[in-house]
């Protein structure tokens, strides 16, 4: 196993992670970062992104992942695959393993490991992911303006994706699996108040149909277990985000989900020198180009953190 000793390792290859290496590099804090076991993250996912600022005609995720990399090692960061599996941030230096590639130990660490989206697991949920399949109406609603779709989940999350999509959709089917809401009354009664919102109880989703690009959802009625077809071009899953901390746990504070804690208006976490950004620490915002912005604060935080301890 290689053991190597860095000043600044940053875990995740999001847009916080390579904004956080372009900063880093630049300050020739010489970072190293590991990808983790999505290089690029969520982005890679998603087709086009058009609400990213400097990219007018759009550009496809994957792609605009490959420049956020290449920018970053235009300016010396080292990117290499693999996964963090263990840390132990209460060393001096803190230490950890990667996978059974290497351990690093690092003076500082910025921790972009981003949040996963929860799937329901079907298999053509899977192979619909670029076609009409999404778990981010902000990203990809604009493509369904005016057409029919589908929201899957029935908390805070859901009902902003329905309102969200509303008011660009002709219409929006809420598929909720139990008989109420699990979010706040305020965003329930919105939801149900909205005209072009149907919400569909106890109802569950069997397969979203299509070979290509979504063409309708074949669902299910919990109680009476009736099945019947929605038509629908958009099939938007909104059941929750996994940010993806869990081998920081009982080391750095994070809340009930696991979204690390941050002294507001900066990076830092419970422990000096660990930086976290991007949507591990944000269940808000969760956009690229917020992910972005944190990334670009870490990596200020961490470079004044390095100075004050004279570690050059
Ligand atoms: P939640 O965990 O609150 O809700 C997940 C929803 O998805 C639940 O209704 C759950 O159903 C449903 N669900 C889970 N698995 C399945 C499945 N396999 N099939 C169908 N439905 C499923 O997640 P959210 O992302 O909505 O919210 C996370 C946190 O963020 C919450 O604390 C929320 O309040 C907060 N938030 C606040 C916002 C705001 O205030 N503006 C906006 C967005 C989020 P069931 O109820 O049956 O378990």
């Amino acid at each position: 196993m290689v053991k190597e000793h860095v000043k600044l390792l940053i875990i995740g290859s999001g847009p916080a992670g390579y904004t956080a290496a372009i900063y880093a590099a630049r300050a020739e804090l010489k970072p190293l970062m590991y990808a983790g076991l999505q290089p690029g993250g969520q982005l890679t996912e998603t087709t086009e992104v058009e609400n990213y600022p400097g990219y007018p005609k759009g550009i496809q995720g994957p792609e605009m992942m490959m420049e956020f990399k290449e920018q970053a090692e235009r300016f010396g960061t080292e990117v290499r695959d693999g996964l963090a599996t263990e840390a132990f941030l209460n060393e001096t230096p803190k230490r950890f393993i990667i996978e059974d590639k290497a351990e690093i130990t690092a003076d500082s660490v910025i921790i972009s490991t981003g949040a996963s989206a929860k799937w329901l697991g079907l298999e053509s949920e899977e192979r619909l992911k670029s076609g009409g399949v999404s778990a981010c109406a902000v990203c990809d609603g604009f493509f369904y303006r005016g057409q029919n779709v589908v929201v899957v989940g029935a908390g805070d999350s859901a009902c902003e994706e329905a309102m969200y999509l509303a008011k660009l959709c002709k219409s929006v089917t809420m598929l909720v699996r139990r008989d109420e809401f699990r979010a706040s009354k305020i965003m329930a009664n919105r939801t149900i108040a909205t005209e072009n919102i149907t919400v569909l109880y106890n109802t569950e989703t069997v397969e979203v149909l299509g070979k290509q690009v979504v063409e309708g959802v074949r669902v299910k009625n919990n109680q009476t277990g009736e099945e019947f077809t929605l038509e629908a071009t958009g099939f938007f899953v909104a059941i929750g985000h996994k940010p993806n901390t869990d081998i920081f746990k009982g080391q750095l504070n994070m809340d009930d989900v696991g979204y690390l804690d941050v002294i507001p208006g900066t990076t830092k976490t419970n422990i000096e020198g660990v930086y976290a950004a991007g949507d591990c620490a944000d269940k808000d915002y969760r956009q690229a180009v917020t992910a972005a912005g944190t990334g670009c604060m870490a990596a200020l935080d961490a470079e004044r953190w390095l100075a004050d301890k004279g570690i050059h």
